[in-house]
């Protein structure tokens, strides 16, 4: 009897030992590691149960990393450390330890030295073209990571809008297939971890922001990802979600502070009309919901304008770029975040990396909207967004609808007329250098659905994204004319598995040798010209002239000092000769150029395009 009772004693003093000292434990310590000889100031955010009631040090001092504040946060379960790192500081492992009188904890964290040049590195340029992936739809290198216990969707690949296994694995085994394209740098969709139920596939909805998903593979193997990359000559394009963050993400049901995220009474989604930004006849009201209404159920609306948010994504940006050395950012979904922190972000980025660029998602069809969210860009209400690149929404929405002109005479502003009428608004944009171009992506219809499978129009299509002005940007299969298999499904089926990607598939068009009927015409047409770009400083960073279009054609030069390219569409239905004397003032010294997809020599005059053709002719002055 006696023993028992000591037992049960035993229990209750133990029980309440455990009550009165739950186990501590820091369970998010973020940004992971930081550097010595970082712009960025650092700001650590620490979530652990009941840490706000801790006194915090960092150890060893004296060696030049030293906690300069420490903030609370409206939970209790947060702390917002601001540590200073003096430029000769010691790298290595510091302890961050945390006491309250009674018990002491302590927790390692890594400040290392930076990669020799980091804040030199280049970016992507005009030089470059931009091949655009979809990683769970590119192809399955590890079958392995399909399914993973800590994550709530499985794989399907019978299901158009559920996951279906491609990975960082995948893009790595086929990095010579798209460098040999020609492609210099990769543009991927996010690759963080998305754990929403399903359709998380896309990867829009971040459950974590300092992991890779682990049915993509890991941080480590992005890491190598990106060294491969570099290996073959691309560049690296991280794509970043600060507007919106997933219901899932480990925060959302303990946020640090009651305006992390923007709540609302009811679910209140946003208005998407984001002319409330610069319109000045704009209420309050609507300009509030554009920015603080929800972009989906499932996709809670960050508050920039809460300063330790902010400070997390500049200092998460930076992470890694730094930690998995990347060439560039592009922003999903731009003007949908507030416009005063978001151009903070881009500036405090670009001053850690004076180099960098990054491309906003900025989808209007209006232009001077458009180059309103262009960094530097006169504006008449002073903002300036520090945003370097643009998508031109505008131009490719004019080829589009010049394209589905395609085959008759064009009436007035009607087939290649649009085009024209697109570039001649050139004059409003600050950096036509930084603007990126293409004619489709992975939120858009396919090129292959608008032109119909129509190589001849897809044809002219990439003659045009190879010649403009700007930095060409193409979604994945667009080469080998992939198409949705059920357009009325948007999304999910022009976001198309690669075939090859996997084990078991019928066709492997990873392997040119399978090419074939039209996909391999256009396929060869499009390695060519993209190959020959690269080095073509003309077509970089050259001046345009353009001729007003006759009749369904456009013709405009591309030019420098040194070197004169000459384009010409026919996107009628009959042949045309080209009126080489109408372009004499640019024309009047050329006579044989040579044809950039023949290789052959070519006279000007008197020469006839077929219908549905482009000619890319190339002179030197
Ligand atoms: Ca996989």
């Amino acid at each position: 009897m006696k023993r028992v009772l000591l037992f049960v004693a035993l229990v209750c003093i133990s029980l309440s030992t455990f009550a009165a000292k739950p186990k501590f434990e820091v369970k998010h310590l973020e940004p992971l590691s930081w550097w010595v000889g970082m712009t960025t100031p650092l700001q650590l955010m620490v979530n652990a149960d009941g840490v706000s009631a801790y006194d915090v040090a960092i150890l060893p001092e004296g060696q030049g990393v030293e906690l300069k504040a420490v903030h609370k946060a409206d939970s209790p379960n947060y702390l917002f450390l601001d540590v200073a790192i003096a430029s000769d500081a010691q790298p290595g492992e510091y302890l961050l330890r945390f006491s309250n009188g009674r018990t002491k904890h302590d927790v390692k964290y890594r400040i290392d030295e930076r990669r020799e040049g980091s804040r030199e590195r280049q970016s992507f340029t005009n030089a470059d073209f931009v091949y655009l992936i979809m990683p769970d739809r590119f192809a399955n290198g590890d079958a392995s990571n399909d399914n993973t216990d800590d994550t709530a969707e499985k794989v399907d690949r019978s299901k158009p809008w559920l996951r279906h296994g491609g990975d960082l694995q995948g893009m790595i085994d086929h990095l010579d297939y798209i460098a040999d394209l020609g492609a210099t740098a990769i543009w991927s969709t996010p690759l963080l971890l998305d754990n929403e139920n399903g359709a998380s596939y896309h990867g829009y909805s971040c459950s974590d922001y300092y992991r890779i998903d682990p049915r993509f593979g890991s941080n480590e193997l992005y890491r190598t990802y990106v060294e491969e990359c570099h290996k073959h000559g691309l560049k690296v394009i991280m794509d970043v979600v600060p507007n919106h963050s997933s219901t899932t993400h480990w925060w959302y049901d303990d946020q640090p502070f009651e305006d992390w995220t923007h709540q609302w009474d009811s679910y209140t989604q946003s208005n998407w009309t984001f002319s409330t930004n610069m319109d000045f006849n704009a209420s309050k009201a609507d300009l509030y919901q554009m920015e603080s209404g929800w972009f989906d159920r499932s996709m809670a609306d960050m508050n920039l304008d809460n300063e330790y948010l902010l400070n997390y994504f500049k200092q998460w940006a930076v992470w890694w770029v730094e930690y998995a050395d990347l060439d560039g950012f592009r922003v999903d979904t731009y003007p949908y975040n507030e416009k005063r922190p978001m151009s903070e972000w881009c500036k405090s980025v670009m001053a850690e990396y004076p180099n960098f660029n990054i491309v906003g998602e900025v989808w209007t069809s209006s232009i001077p909207q458009l180059a309103y969210w262009q960094g530097g860009n006169y504006n008449k209400d002073g903002f300036n967004s520090h945003l370097k690149s643009i998508m031109d929404f505008p131009l490719h929405d004019a080829m589009r609808s010049a394209m589905c002109e395609g085959g008759g005479d064009g009436g007035w502003g009607q087939g290649m007329t649009r085009i024209y009428e697109t570039l001649s608004h050139d004059f409003v944009y600050h950096d036509l250098q930084n603007m990126m171009i293409m004619a489709d992506n992975h939120d858009t219809e396919r090129i292959g659905d608008v032109c119909d499978g129509d190589v001849r129009k897809l044809k002219i299509v990439h003659t045009l994204l190879c010649t403009m002005r700007g930095m060409p940007q193409m979604l994945y299969g667009d080469e080998l004319l992939f198409r949705s298999s059920d357009r009325s499904m948007g999304h999910p089926t022009l976001r198309c598995d690669f075939p090859g990607g996997w084990a078991g598939d019928e066709k492997n068009l990873f392997d040119k040798s399978q090419h074939e009927g039209d996909a391999k015409v256009l396929y060869d047409y499009i390695r060519k010209l993209i190959n020959w770009r690269k080095s073509k400083e003309v077509i970089h960073s050259g001046k345009t002239l353009h001729f007003i279009d006759r009749d369904n054609t456009y013709a405009f030069f591309r030019y420098n000092d040194t070197d004169v390219v000459f384009v010409y569409v026919n996107n009628s239905g009959r042949e045309h000769e080209i009126p080489w004397e109408r372009y004499e003032e640019i024309s009047a010294d050329l006579f044989e150029g040579v044809d950039v997809v023949t290789g052959e020599t070519v006279t000007m005059k008197g020469y006839k395009v077929a219908p549905m053709t482009a000619l890319v002719v190339e002179f030197k002055r």
